[in-house]
């Protein structure tokens, strides 16, 4: 196995003046690190003019006063060495916007969470400390800088589902001063809503909204029309539809539940119902003479709370109304929601019987009726009952429609029948790519009223990005390099957040600088090399802080280095040869940094990440994950020890499963 030569750490772009900003954390580290042998080998270091030390960053002013005397020696790339950026990054952040130094030639070094508080020899931490400040110099030496760039915002949003959700979405919308077009495949406003006839009070709220949508000049409504693509980006949005065209920034997709099936999958038993057949025969009273009647509520798969509580409002009603018999069959009852577990109470006060099975009852037809068999698992007696009537939930299915628009869109699959990924970091309304936001039971099965605040949390979020007709955003974050780029859409494919865009004048894939995320899964992805990451380009990348037969730990910023810096904060020990080299995700260790890493005398090279689906850029390990089962083949391939690679999952607060990678004693692949 060989590496590109490209790849090596390239020279340093600027001879721009470098400070190395070295803070004593109040003194309370004297005793730990020795800052004047950490100070003197940085002044050492090529390229580093200065090395400035300050008492306490995090107090007030404190890191006003180091920018402020930065200014005064011309510095324009500073290395802070402090401990967790957690208590000063906010104040630093304030403190660079008003400095004349570049955020992007700025970098941050933890020497009290990563050195002095998990090594307790203090020659050792020290001397990591100046390892980790070399590395860390000579990458910032490479950095490069960033301005920013107006982006012109369309204030306008487009909403398509006209059900509760959208169109409460569109008036929250209309409310705050936007201009909404509110599309729908259906002939009228409504949605499913305006036929529910097991919840009334949503059917007669559908039909207030969609008054007061028609009387509303913000909001055009456009009936029969279906989006057929979407160009563009956040901000810039071209919607083409049937017959029209629409700009806008923000897309809000409300298009409601997905197909259901209904009854006859489970019972195919003539004269089985729905339970809005069921609705309409008690609202019309109509067969009273009925003795015996059945409610079927989740075999077929685990329904939410809205079904729930529709099957104890009905067997409530029935029971009342007809005064028969009645028997609610489920395996689960879900009654976390408001007032539902009075309503299950009611239920058995009213008369209703529960019977809990994990299996469905055997159903077999009769002349007239519909017989069930099988054990209540909670009293495990056996039941044999002859019903007059039997309805059953729908299902919620994933359908065509839902995978097509979600394909349009660029926002991933459906899953589950659900448009919006499972990922903590989309909750609630985010589909991962910026400007587009799901709203209603097109995300997850709600009950009405939750739909309804869903449709203005969706609002409210639109109308935090559009608030401004436009907004500064970095002029790159990643590029591609288009003498390289063999137009293969690897990229195009992997990106997380649809932020790429195949531009065919140039034959070449373009980052769309507002909606790139910096998450760096392209640039690992890409065959031709062709992308670079601002701040995490391959040559930093491959600069290691390792010494000779040290272990190399690839950290996720967002979970595995946050949980190295809480091992630090607990004072939990580990060897003083484990070196953390920060990454944005996972999703851009590249095999090459690992190969180089090995190359440089690295014993070990841990990549370190995010659960799957608490992974901030939703599939970033998932990708490096694939990556390094491959390069694990490619070793064992060679005769070489794949077990020298390794990769694994924890959260932000993992201090200890952090630690128990880096010592040897959690070995297995969780991703
Ligand atoms: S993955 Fe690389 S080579 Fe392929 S289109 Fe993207 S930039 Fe070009
Ligand atoms: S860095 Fe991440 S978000 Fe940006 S273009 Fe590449 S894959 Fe997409």
């Amino acid at each position: 196995m060989t590496i590109d030569k490209q790849q090596k750490p390239s020279a340093p772009r600027s001879r721009s003046r470098l400070a190395v900003c070295l803070c004593e954390c109040a003194g309370t580290l004297a005793e730990k690190l020795d800052f004047l042998a950490i100070s003197a080998a940085a002044g050492r270091l090529p390229g580093v003019a200065r090395v400035v030390r300050c008492h306490a960053l995090c107090q007030p002013g404190g890191c006003d006063q180091l920018l402020a005397s930065l200014k005064d020696q011309r510095i324009s790339r500073a290395l802070i060495v402090a401990c967790t950026p957690a208590y000063y990054r906010t104040a630093l952040e304030k403190a660079l916007s008003s400095s004349n130094i570049n955020p992007h030639l700025v970098s941050r070094v933890n020497i009290r969470e990563h050195c002095a508080w998990v090594h307790p020899d203090q020659r050792k931490a020290t001397e990591k400390a100046s390892r980790l400040i070399d590395s860390a110099v000579q990458r910032l030496r490479l950095a490069e800088r960033v301005g920013t760039q107006r982006i012109s915002l369309n204030r306008r949003v487009l909403v398509i589902g006209a059900g509760l959700a959208g169109m409460q979405a569109a008036l929250d919308l209309a409310d705050k001063k936007h201009g909404v077009t509110l599309i729908t495949a259906s002939e009228d406003l409504g949605g499913r809503a305006l036929q529910q006839s097991v919840i009334p009070e949503a059917a007669e709220r559908a039909q207030q909204l969609a008054k007061l949508i028609k009387l509303n000049r913000r909001i055009s409504v456009l009936t029969d029309t279906t989006l057929q693509s979407l160009a563009g980006r956040f901000g810039q949005f071209q919607a083409h539809l049937l017959q029209d065209q629409i700009d806008c920034g923000a897309v809000i997709v409300a298009t409601g539940q997905s197909q259901v099936t209904g009854p006859e999958q489970l019972a195919p038993i003539t004269g089985t119902l729905t339970f809005d057949d069921l609705a309409r025969m008690l609202q019309a009273n109509r067969l009273s003479n009925l003795k015996r009647i059945g409610i079927i509520l989740d075999f077929q798969s685990q329904l939410d709370r809205a079904a729930t509580r529709a099957a104890l409002k009905l067997a409530s009603r029935a029971r009342l109304l007809w005064g028969c018999e009645t028997y609610l069959f489920c395996s689960h009852l879900r009654v976390s929601g408001p007032d539902l577990e009075q309503q299950y109470h009611q239920a058995r006060q009213d008369g209703v019987v529960i019977i809990k099975s994990l299996s469905c009852p055997q159903i077999t037809q009769q002349i007239t009726a519909v017989r069930l068999k099988g054990t209540d698992e909670q009293t495990h007696r056996e039941f044999d009952l002859v019903l007059d009537l039997l309805a059953v939930a729908d299902v919620p299915q994933t359908n065509n429609g839902q995978a097509d628009l979600t394909t349009k869109l660029r926002t991933g699959q459906p899953v589950d029948g659900s448009v919006q990924r499972d990922n903590v970091f989309l909750l609630p309304v985010d589909s991962g790519r910026k400007g587009i936001l799901f709203a209603g039971s097109c995300r997850a099965p709600l009950e009405w009223t939750q739909a309804l605040d869903e449709g203005s949390a969706a609002a409210e979020h639109a109308h935090t990005l559009l608030k401004d007709s436009a907004t500064r955003a970095p002029a790159k974050l990643a590029e591609v390099e288009p003498a390289k780029c063999a137009f293969c859409l690897t990229c195009y494919r992997s990106c997380p957040h649809g932020a790429i865009a195949m531009d065919q004048e140039n034959s070449a894939a373009v980052v769309v600088p507002i909606m790139c995320q910096a998450c760096g899964v392209c640039v690992a992805e890409c065959p031709a090399k062709a992308i670079e990451l601002v701040d995490y380009t391959d040559s930093q990348l491959s600069i290691s802080p390792a010494s000779p037969g040290a272990a190399i730990v690839f950290a996720c910023e967002n979970s595995a280095l946050l949980a190295a810096d809480r091992a630090g904060l607990a004072r939990m020990t580990y060897s003083s040869d484990v070196a953390i080299v920060p990454v944005p995700c996972a999703g851009r260790v590249d095999p090459v940094h690992v190969l180089r890493a090995l190359q440089g005398g690295a014993k070990k090279v841990l990549i370190l990440g995010c659960h799957d689906q608490a992974c901030k850029y939703l599939h970033g390990i998932n990708r490096a994950k694939a990556r390094i089962d491959r390069l694990q083949s490619q070793l064992t391939e060679l005769g070489l020890d794949p077990d020298c690679v390794q990769i694994g999952s924890l959260m932000a607060a993992d201090a200890g499963r952090f630690v128990n990678f880096v010592t040897g004693d959690l070995q297995e692949i969780t991703t």
